[in-house]
């Protein structure tokens, strides 16, 4: 890539499926050594907009470059520094993890060399090595997916794109996924990470959050959360009792200023106007049981609240 030019330029693409307005005129960037999150819900538009991006579908108006080569008129140039690891990879079931690999070495015609260095260096970080004669089809969940993203790693694409990587996959594998997404980054490759997990915007540098189609907002995800123009209050109670919860919920949202009552898990964040004060919420809660401490806000409270603005 040479100096300033883009990892991806998506310049407002669209997307229809009959009248499914599956991507509403959105554009993006990705800059090389960055790693950039697609996140939303279950058919917000990701894997659409990742298909384009990637040529596997074209784009009803708009234009996407990577690596300053726009992928319709120059497929070839994309494809070989384009990486992409769709959400169901589909990996050799009856051939060991070492035949996977080779397999896809061979795909890219990498010379003995070059195979030697990258598949020692992918064993490394993926800690795979001890597994090498291992079937495919007799992997963990993780394992799985660290495969898949070294058999797309295997010719070190200097852009790649990845869908829901850690779609069903434990704490620990979802961890050494993102730490080799890491290393990508640190060596220099621009990646487009989509995910549904909230808590994974908080490892990228900068997020788009997708929402029926559109970006709802995008940001360094350090500057979107420093930014929350809320106020953020935080109830638990010892002893869970959804019906309790949902009574304590409908009751705080009718307050005047309350912009949103979320459940996180065992808890309820309460985001309200700065200019209200706490004391009326407190109150409430106290009726009901609750405790409640000032937290600070994580992605999933910017994304609520700016779906909610987005219905207003
Ligand atoms: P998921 O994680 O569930 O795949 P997503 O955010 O990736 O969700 P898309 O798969 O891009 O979203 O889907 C966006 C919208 O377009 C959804 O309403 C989906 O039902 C619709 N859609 C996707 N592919 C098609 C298709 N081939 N034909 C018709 N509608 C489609």
């Amino acid at each position: 890539m040479s100096n300033g030019t883009l990892a991806i330029d998506v310049d407002r693409i669209k997307k229809k499926y009959g009248a499914i307005e599956a991507v509403k005129l959105i554009s993006l960037t990705v800059a090389p050594g960055e790693i950039v999150g697609l996140i939303g819900a279950d058919g917000a538009g990701k894997t659409s907009t990742i298909k384009m991006i990637c040529g596997l579908l074209a784009p009803d108006a708009g234009t996407i470059r990577v690596s300053g080569f726009d992928v319709r008129k120059s497929a070839d140039e994309v494809k070989t520094r384009l990486g992409y690891m769709p959400q169901r990879f589909s990996l050799y079931s009856d051939l060991s993890v070492a035949e996977n690999i080779r397999f896809f070495a061979d795909l890219f015609k990498l010379t003995e060399s070059q195979r030697a260095q990258r598949v020692a260096r992918l064993y490394e970080f993926s800690k795979l090595g001890p597994f090498q004669k291992r079937r495919a089809g007799q992997l963990s969940g993780g394992m799985k997916q660290k495969l898949a993203l070294c058999c797309n790693l295997i010719h070190e694409p200097e852009v790649m794109v990845l869908d829901e990587p850690t779609f069903g996959v434990d704490p620990v594998s979802r961890r050494e996924l993102w730490d080799i997404l890491g290393d990508l980054k640190k060596r220099g490759s621009g990646l487009l990470v989509s995910t549904a997990y909230m808590d994974e915007a908080e490892l990228c540098d900068r997020v788009y959050l997708m929402h029926e189609g559109q970006f709802l907002c995008s940001g360094e995800t350090k500057s979107l959360l420093a930014n929350f123009e809320y106020q953020l209050l935080e109830l638990f109670r010892d002893e869970i009792d959804f019906h309790v919860f949902e009574q304590l919920s409908s009751k705080i949202a009718q307050l005047t200023g309350v912009h949103s009552v979320n459940r996180f898990g065992d808890r309820l964040h309460v985001a309200f106007d700065r200019k209200m004060g706490s004391d009326r919420i407190v109150a409430e809660a106290e009726q009901f049981g609750f405790h409640s401490h000032p937290t600070h806000p994580v992605m999933e409270d910017v994304f609520v609240n700016r779906v909610q603005n987005n219905g207003n």
